[in-house]
């Protein structure tokens, strides 16, 4: 099977390119950043705040994720429930990122990812998918992009959605989920070993996409 890593921090256009080019290659696209978003939302209807304040094993013993594919699109299931259209508000971005820093929840959310790849063809989108999930990935990138530009792009993403959101409240929550996701002792976010740095910022979505099939075409080919 095929893997591709594609790692990086939130906002940087994994999840659009991804999805671009698991289409063109004919592979499955895994948002990994959906899972942690289903525990986070788990966690908040548990009624947890980020500080966790709480017994996190105990929950967890209590809950399944899943992901199933309807058509091309990943759904994920919490207990059951497919909650793909509530895991994408401000707050529970902020209990994902909150979640995920804890050792209990990577390691509950290991091995379905694991089983994904070992599955399939994939494309799989996170932030440790070349350092932990999948260190033997066939590709490795690593996407990036400032935060103003990032938080411009999630901006435009949550109104087009008809979201109503404050661009200085989006930069300011992206700055502090770089500082978890890079700064946590468990899986942090940084260039895998291997990793190309694809740096988006100057770079619209085609050409991205076309620069991005060039490195995944020459890292697959090798
Ligand atoms: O990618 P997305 O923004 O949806 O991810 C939500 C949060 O989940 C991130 O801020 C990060 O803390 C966490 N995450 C992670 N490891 C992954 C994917 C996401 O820690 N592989």
């Amino acid at each position: 099977m095929v893997s591709i890593a594609l790692d990086g921090p939130a906002g940087a256009g994994k999840s659009t390119l991804a999805r671009a080019a698991a289409e063109k290659l004919g592979y499955i696209y895994v948002d990994t950043g959906a899972l942690y978003r289903a525990v986070g939302l788990k966690f908040s209807r548990e009624g947890h705040g980020t500080e966790l304040d709480c017994d996190i094993e105990k929950i967890l013993e209590d809950t399944s994720v899943d992901i199933r594919f309807i058509g091309k699109e990943q759904h994920v299931f919490l207990d059951g429930e497919d909650v793909n259209s509530l895991i994408r508000t401000p707050e529970i971005s902020m209990m994902a990122s909150a979640v995920s820093a804890k050792p209990p929840v990577r390691a509950f959310l290991l091995e379905l990812q694991r089983k994904l790849a070992r599955e399939n063809n994939v494309i799989m989108d996170g932030r440790d998918i070349g350092t932990v999930v999948l260190p033997d990935a066939t590709v490795k990138v690593f996407v990036t992009a400032t935060p103003e530009t990032r938080a411009n792009r999630r901006y435009k993403e949550l109104t087009e959605k008809g979201m109503s959101v404050n661009y200085d409240d989006i930069l300011s929550d992206i700055k502090t989920r770089d500082y978890n996701d890079s700064h946590r002792a468990v899986a942090p976010l940084k260039v895998a070993p291997g990793g190309i740095v694809f740096d988006t910022d100057d770079l619209g979505f085609e050409a991205a996409l076309d620069s991005l099939m060039k490195i995944i075409e020459k890292g697959v080919n090798q």
